[in-house]
């Protein structure tokens, strides 16, 4: 719990008059706000309460805070960390964040060091008998080898749908574990999201087939696609590698000006989750060779909730028409 009594201290010192208490409730409130305390936008409104019974999970990303939604039902707590358009490579961790980690009886996150800062605070603060689960590192899933840092391996893994079918079984298997009373739920609601992933990776498949072979180009600001290019039949090159914490080097976009020119590349895209520099270079190397921005992808983090790329299926629905519109 974050007490913010330095900032109400030195206020009163500096306030001995009869309003030194109302002072104080201002101060305190002030504190609240800028540690994050109160004003949580809707995703994440859902706090720990003290006295449900319900399993308290926590999820990094908000891709996994759907699909953990999806499953629990309500017969579990979920919490997501990470708001739309935030970044998993370069998060700072909030106070929150650690105060919720705390309590968490069950935390869910990707692993394979997507969540560089988080993943230790993760370790640091998980209570005892909490177990924490790293879905994307199982022997299910191999993955890929990123060449620009030297065989680390990739985290993007939710771009084949079908792994991401793998993340639903742990954590369908994970919230069983934890709560045992209601695994028969989290198995009828799994069972019934992981068919709606099979028909999603099959339309996935028949829409980038659309595209002619030779025109199946992306480039993009950093290295998230490169399952979504092995599994669907695109060649996949980007500004920088698999973690946005990489600079840009000015023989990066030589690279791809080169890329661009020489496979007739129609168009890259932008992304919702890194910097603006980044998005700036793929701007960049599309005026210079002629290319068009094709739009905006979802990389790694959902839309606004309600909005068409809020859940993980509306996501990869929402990339899919924006790739086969802007490379057909
Ligand atoms: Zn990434």
């Amino acid at each position: 719990m974050i007490k913010p009594t330095n900032m109400g201290k030195t206020r009163m010192n500096h306030s001995r008059n009869s309003r030194a208490a109302s002072s104080l409730k201002v101060c305190l409130g002030l504190a609240a706000a800028v540690f994050g305390l109160i004003a949580v936008p809707a995703v994440n409104a859902v706090q720990l309460s003290g006295g449900s019974t319900r399993i308290k999970v926590v999820c990094t990303t908000t891709m996994i805070a759907d699909v953990a939604r999806i499953i629990a039902g309500g017969d579990a707590e979920i919490v997501g960390i990470m708001r739309p358009g935030e970044d998993p490579h370069i998060y700072e961790v909030r106070p929150r964040d650690v105060q919720m980690l705390a309590q968490a009886d069950l935390i869910l996150s990707n692993g394979l060091h997507l969540e560089a800062t988080l993943s230790h605070a993760m370790e640091n603060n998980a209570k005892a008998g909490a177990k924490i689960v790293r879905l994307a590192e199982t022997p299910k899933i191999t993955p890929l080898e990123s060449e620009a840092t030297r065989g680390a391996p990739d985290p993007h893994c939710w771009f084949n749908v079908e792994n991401f079918r793998i993340y639903a079984e742990g954590v369908r298997d994970a919230l069983a574990a934890a709560d045992p009373a209601h695994a028969k739920e989290y198995k009828d609601r799994a069972a019934n999201y992981l068919g709606e992933l099979g028909l999603l990776h099959a339309w996935v498949k028949q829409q980038i087939e659309t595209i002619p072979r030779e025109q199946r180009v992306m480039v993009t600001s950093h290295d998230a696609f490169q399952y979504f290019g092995r599994t669907y039949f695109i060649d996949v090159f980007a500004v920088i590698g698999i973690s946005t914490e990489q600079q840009p080097r000015p023989g990066d976009i030589a690279r791809l000006e080169s890329i661009v020119r020489e496979r007739g590349v129609k168009a890259l895209f932008v992304e919702t989750s890194v910097s603006q520099t980044l998005n700036d270079i793929v701007k960049k190397v599309a005026d210079v060779s002629g290319a068009k921005i094709g739009g905006t992808l979802y990389s790694d983090s959902l839309g606004e909730p309600g909005t068409e790329a809020g859940t993980y299926i509306g996501m990869i629905r929402h990339n899919t028409k924006i790739i086969v519109d802007a490379l057909k």
